[in-house]
């Protein structure tokens, strides 16, 4: 599904990630980990298509397709998601709205025929039951200032409908509390499928508590230094980072 070779990128001007190599096929869940500043919300943001990064080097295929070449909208009408692409706050915007357009856009790009209101209704409370997401949270403009746990529910529930392929979530190291990361976890045990796959980007060792990845990879200095299986995100959660900073470093 998603194959990443040698991936290097910089940000005005100075090197992030320094050869990445990551291999995702459909039905799997990619923890993505490491300590602050090694490079994960770069290589979220990277897949993402975000302009203030330069891929330097290296390649990255989606489903046969050069990702790399794709607008970021494209990215996501292929079927990528990434949560930070869909905001959660639109002045003046509801969520149903948006997200209905958002929805409509992935499907005609799939060759669906769009969804009309009332389909769109049954769909939403189907997948609002399911990510157990409270219809008032919806019905409110997103400018009313979501707190951190209703924003990762709005974000979870954003995915739910977009039955994207991959998803890429980067929970980033502050102000995810305990709810939220319940919220994340529920969301993505839920949703995984044998054809979807999900990289979760994470600092936290305790994420990993609920949501099982198959495969679990630290992040360092911009490159994969250490892949391995739940196990591994044990063994961090015990250790901690330091090891592993240890043991990359001396081989330098
Ligand atoms: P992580 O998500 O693993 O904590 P990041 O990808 O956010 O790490 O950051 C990796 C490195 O890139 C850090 O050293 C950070 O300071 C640097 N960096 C990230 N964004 C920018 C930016 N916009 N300008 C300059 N440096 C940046
Ligand atoms: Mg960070
Ligand atoms: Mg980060």
């Amino acid at each position: 599904m998603l194959s990443i070779k040698n991936l290097h990128a910089s940000i005005e001007g100075t090197p992030i990630l320094r050869g990445i190599n990551l291999e995702v096929k459909p039905g799997e869940v990619h923890a993505i980990m490491g300590p602050n500043g090694s490079g994960k919300s770069t290589l979220a943001s990277v897949l993402a298509g975000r302009e203030e990064y330069e891929v330097t080097d290296g390649s990255v295929d989606f489903l046969g397709k050069d990702l790399l070449d794709l607008a970021p909208e494209d990215r996501a009408r292929e079927g990528v998601f990434l949560a930070f692409q869909y905001p959660v706050e639109i002045p003046g915007v509801s969520s149903t709205n948006f997200l209905r357009t958002a929805v409509n856009q992935v499907r005609e790009y799939r060759g669906l025929e769009p969804l009309d209101a009332v389909k769109f209704l049954s769909e939403m409370k189907e997948k609002m039951k399911l990510v157990e997401i409270d219809q008032k949270l919806l019905s409110r403009a997103l400018n009313e200032g979501f707190s951190g746990g209703e924003k990762k529910r709005n974000e979870i529930f954003q995915m739910a409908m977009l039955e994207p392929k991959l998803s890429i979530l980067d929970e980033t190291d502050s102000g995810l509390d305990i709810d939220a990361l319940r919220v994340v976890s529920n969301g993505v045990n839920k949703l995984k499928s044998n054809e979807n796959a999900t990289i979760v980007v994470t600092h936290y060792q305790r994420l990993l508590d609920y949501i099982v990845p198959d495969y679990v990879h630290v992040l360092y200095k911009g490159r994969i230094v250490k892949s391995g299986t739940k196990e591994l995100a044990l063994e961090l959660e015990e250790k901690g980072y330091d090891w592993i900073k240890e043991e990359v470093d001396a081989a330098v």
